[in-house]
Formats: structure tokens, C-alpha cells, sequence
């Protein structure tokens, strides 16, 4: 480590959202190589939904029997610590700076991805105007704005809206969350034209029975969508929803 790095540690002090010790960065090199281990750990996953299967499979057995509305699933890390807290810390103690970590992370770990993604439009999975007002912010949005995308994804915060209050998500099952989320979306009067036809991203921080972006998908795909891709932060395996 060099003179410089070192001083800049200290005239430019964060606090790294992992380990929260100071840093020149939002997330440390420690806690990068932290998360990358746990990446390593990563077997065979569905081409659809991105759950494990086994090496002889290419889908899981629910996505073989139905396919979903979305396309393809690509995620950060499965839903456990390291990262878990400062999602936390993000949506329910608005620390915003987490935003950036999440962001970072992906631009470090999904460099291929980002590289030859051929999305025309990126849009978050939206939040109801209750949680937009509570939080102040939409977390997906937060990160999603961060990525280092091609010019050519046009990123659309607001081409979707959520208007149904509903229970939290996470106390229902599986079923009562698919009932949940439907009809909870819907495309913004006028924005059919920029959907037609396209391949669209969906960003989200957790995806858990993948209910949410499924029925996004769906009304994205009535309204002539081509493609719908989803890149998602958390993946919560089955076993654990
Ligand atoms: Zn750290
Ligand atoms: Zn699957």
C-alpha cells in the first residue's frame, strides 16, 4: 500500500458498509474479497430464474414446468451477510451512501454483463407512493442510476408505477404474495411506445419467489415488451422464503 493511499484513507474517511471501519472507499478491499468468496461458492443456476440446479439441468424444475413472464435473472450475492445489513441500513435507516456500495459492487463483480448488455431500457421496480414518502427514495433506483451501462440502455425511473397498498411481503407465503402483487403494477400512461418491442431490465434489490418481477414482466410483455431481464441484488433460494 502506498504513502498516498494510505494518506488518502485519512483526508477522504468513509466508513466501508460492510465492516463500517474508515476507508477511502464505500466498500473495502477486505469486504470486496469477502464477497467474491461467497461468489465463488455459486453453482449451476436456472438460465431463467437463477435458482441452483443440478449440474445435468438448465432450469429448475418450476421454471420447466411454468416459464415465467421475465426472460433471465442475474444477481450480486444470495441474501445473507455479509451484504444483508447494509440493505438494511439502506432501506430502513436511509442511509443512501449504501446506494453507491451496491452499485460499486456490481460495476466490479458484473463487468461482463454491464459490458454487453443489450437492454433498451432499464426501469426499477417501482414502490408505492406510501414507501416512496416513508423512505424518501427507491432503493432499486438508487443503485440501478449507478450502474456503468452502455449509452445505449435508456434508464426510465418513473415508466411503471405500483399503486396498490399492500401488507408487507414479508409476512405472507408464497401464494398470498402471488395475490399480492397482482395487479400492483402498471405502465405509465404514454409509455407503451418506449416498451414495443424491446428488451427491458428490471432492477430490484431482493428477489425472493420472484412474484414481483414475474407480474412486472407480464404487463410489460401484454404491452409488447420482446425481452425482460432482471438483475436483482439478493436472490433468496427457495429454502429460505
Ligand atoms: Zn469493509
Ligand atoms: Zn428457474
Amino acid at each position: 500500500m502506498s504513502w498516498l493511499h494510505t494518506a488518502t484513507q485519512y483526508l477522504i474517511p468513509t466508513l466501508c458498509m460492510v465492516c463500517e471501519q474508515p476507508q477511502a472507499e464505500i466498500v473495502c478491499d477486505p469486504c470486496r474479497d469477502r464477497i467474491a468468496q461467497n461468489r465463488r461458492k455459486f453453482g449451476p443456476a436456472c438460465l431463467v430464474c437463477a435458482l441452483p440446479i443440478k449440474p445435468h439441468q438448465s432450469l429448475c424444475m418450476q421454471c420447466e414446468q411454468t416459464k415465467p413472464a421475465f426472460d433471465r435473472v442475474t444477481y450480486l450475492d444470495l441474501y445473507q451477510e455479509p451484504l444483508r445489513y447494509p440493505l438494511h441500513l439502506l432501506k430502513y435507516q436511509k442511509r443512501l451512501a449504501c446506494a453507491s456500495g451496491f452499485a460499486l459492487l456490481w460495476n466490479t463483480f458484473h463487468q461482463h454483463t454491464l459490458k454487453t448488455c443489450d437492454a433498451d431500457v432499464l426501469i426499477p421496480v417501482p414502490i408505492s407512493p406510501t414507501k416512496l414518502a416513508a423512505r424518501g427514495f427507491n432503493q432499486a433506483w438508487e443503485i440501478a442510476k449507478r450502474f456503468d451501462l452502455p449509452k445505449s440502455v435508456i434508464r426510465i425511473p418513473n415508466l411503471m408505477v405500483c399503486h396498490a397498498v399492500h401488507t408487507a411481503q414479508a409476512s405472507l407465503n408464497r401464494a398470498e404474495r402471488a395475490i399480492s402483487t397482482q395487479d400492483r403494477f402498471a405502465l405509465k400512461e404514454g409509455a407503451a411506445s418506449m416498451i414495443r418491442d424491446r428488451h427491458i431490465l428490471i432492477v430490484d434489490d431482493v428477489m425472493t419467489t420472484g412474484s414481483t418481477i414475474h407480474s412486472l414482466a407480464a404487463t410489460l410483455k401484454q404491452s409488447g415488451a420482446k425481452r425482460v431481464s432482471a438483475w436483482t441484488i439478493f436472490r433468496t433460494p427457495p429454502w429460505e422464503s
